[in-house]
């Protein structure tokens, strides 16, 4: 193999690991984010219980006040009753009465059952806040814990790149311009180790005179498929 293969398959192996923790150090917002957002459902959660806990609550209100609003009705009969002579108002009076008492009473068990679903509402509010509160210690330490895994990427990336300029200034020069613009262009590697005859990184069949040309120590051979450098391990 050439020697100024060898040398850029070290530059690569180095620009790999830079363009891995750039990626990596890009990636912290979103990743701190989508830690972040397994709070959502729960927090969702304690929101809709609170509004089941409102309403129950609003509900009783709203019977009491029908309650109490009954029971001045009846106590309007009554005030009546005491000033009619005629026993057929009177009775017609009572038949109101009893047809208001019935509503009170079918209000009072409304309203007992809207107490209950009061209890179970502040008990799934409780249960929400606390799943909430646990989830919550859960998420920020493993967002400390990220963080601090994350501190020492610049670090990283720092001195990564001076070694990548070391290493890029022992290439030839015609060589090291070569490898950057295949290198900026694909995603993976710039360079591609010829295998059973065809390019190791697209796959493509490369022809004999292409593999001939890759096993001369001292000839840049490009696939002629993806553009990629190519060389043979002896
Ligand atoms: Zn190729």
């Amino acid at each position: 193999m050439a020697k100024a293969i060898e040398q850029l398959l070290v530059l690569q192996a180095c620009d790999q690991e830079i363009r891995r923790l750039r990626k990596e150090m890009n990636d912290i917002p979103l990743r701190r984010q989508q830690i972040e957002s397994r709070l959502n459902a729960h927090q969702e959660g304690l929101v809709q219980a609170d509004h089941a806990l409102l309403e129950a609550k609003t509900s009783i209100k709203r019977l009491e006040g029908e309650i109490e609003e009954a029971r001045r009705q009846i106590q309007k009969y009554r005030d009546q009753q005491l000033q009619i002579k005629s026993n057929e108002e009177y009775k017609a009076l009572e038949k109101e009465v009893a047809g208001v008492q019935q509503a009170v009473r079918r209000l009072e068990d409304q309203e007992l059952a809207a107490m209950e679903a009061v209890e179970a509402a502040q008990a799934a509010v409780a249960a929400r806040r606390e799943a909430l509160a646990k989830e919550k210690e859960r998420v920020d330490s493993e967002v400390r814990a990220f963080m601090e895994r994350s501190a020492g990427l610049e670090g990283d990336t720092r001195r990564r790149e001076e070694e990548r300029k070391t290493l890029a200034a022992t290439v030839d020069a015609a060589w090291l311009g070569r490898y950057e613009r295949i290198f900026a262009k694909q995603r993976d590697a710039a360079i591609a180790l010829v295998e059973h005859g065809t390019c190791g990184c697209c796959h493509m069949k490369l022809s004999p005179a292409q593999i001939v040309d890759a096993r001369k120590p001292d000839t840049l051979t490009s696939c002629a498929f993806c553009g990629r450098m190519l060389y043979l391990v002896p």
